[in-house]
């Protein structure tokens, strides 16, 4: 069956191996370092393929000058055009009408919607935020964005209490401790690595958006990006360990990078780094050499 699980990180770059700044080097990873073969995610480490993984240092920048941004940068990712290029600047966090217009136009949910595939964003949304988005005082991100152009609905509280969807966080304890529920799911994280793994078997393409690695990395201290680094970690070991080759792909993308480099608050011009597990891994990243190709390289592989 030809699926996809898109992990999608949000500000996650290759960074250099700095153990002062580069979280990527103090973070213990065993999931992601044995899918690698040992190597930490770094910059300066070429594309490579083992059996099981495809690894490709992708470019954020696409020829723009200035700090790449979500809005853009999610915007090529889903769309496959170099928007920044086109509107002749990186913008972000959220789209602006030019950024609305190319999604609206096309991108790979509606896409994929079109052609009866089942798509779908795993996050719950809270209802606090949802309500902030319908009255206007909150906009939508690129990637919710696209996912309403596609006719799709973010998922709720509800989906999140019947296990359907997750919580930024992935255990849910943000829910408890951060927006004052007391009874929606507490999960452990390999256990929502699980669960997600098995949730993406009823879409064609699942996309998770870990947003919280771009405020970490904005926001937050060297030992939370260990942690946020550690935590997803656990989550990826509990996807591998339910993920069959035949159920699809597994992709981790990024739109630019941040966390990677704890010297500075803001976005870097690292490369981006992009993972894809499962049969056909090769060839899906033999396509890519920057975060615009990543959509068109997933169409043609669920095409195959
Ligand atoms: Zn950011």
């Amino acid at each position: 069956m030809k699926r996809v699980l898109f992990l999608f990180l949000d500000g996650v770059g290759l960074g250099d191996g700095d153990r002062g700044f580069n979280p990527f080097v103090q973070a213990r990873m065993p999931n992601l370092n044995s899918v690698l073969d040992g190597r930490i995610m770094l910059r300066g480490i070429s594309a490579f393929s083992t059996d099981r993984v495809s690894f490709v240092p992708a470019d954020a920048c696409l020829g723009v000058a200035g700090m790449p941004q979500s809005a853009t940068g999610q915007g090529a990712i889903l769309s496959g055009i170099n928007i920044p290029y086109r509107i002749g600047k990186h913008w972000g966090p959220k789209p602006n009408a030019e950024i609305r217009a190319f999604l609206r136009k096309d991108n790979l949910f509606k896409r994929l919607r079109n052609q009866g595939s089942v798509v779908g964003i795993a996050n719950a949304y809270p209802p606090t935020f949802l309500s902030a988005v319908e009255s206007g005082r909150r906009a939508l991100s690129s990637i919710q964005f696209a996912m309403k152009c596609a006719g799709v609905n973010l998922m709720t509280e509800s989906d999140l209490r019947q296990g359907r969807a997750f919580a930024a966080d992935f255990t849910g304890e943000s829910w408890h401790s951060k927006l004052g529920f007391k009874d929606t799911p507490i999960l452990n994280l390999e256990e929502a690595g699980q669960r997600l793994a098995c949730a993406a078997r009823a879409y064609g393409l699942l996309l998770f958006d870990h947003w919280m690695t771009d405020v970490i990395g904005h926001r937050g201290s060297m030992d939370e990006a260990v942690t946020i680094l550690e935590n997803f970690d656990e989550v990826f070991g509990g996807i591998l360990n339910t993920w069959c080759v035949d159920d699809g792909l597994v992709i981790i993308a990024s739109d630019h990078g941040n966390l990677e480099d704890k010297s500075t608050k803001r976005h870097t011009l690292n490369p981006v780094p992009v993972l894809i597990i499962g049969k056909g891994h090769r060839k899906v990243a033999a396509n890519i050499r920057d975060i615009s190709d990543i959509s068109p390289a997933l169409l043609s592989y669920l095409r195959m």
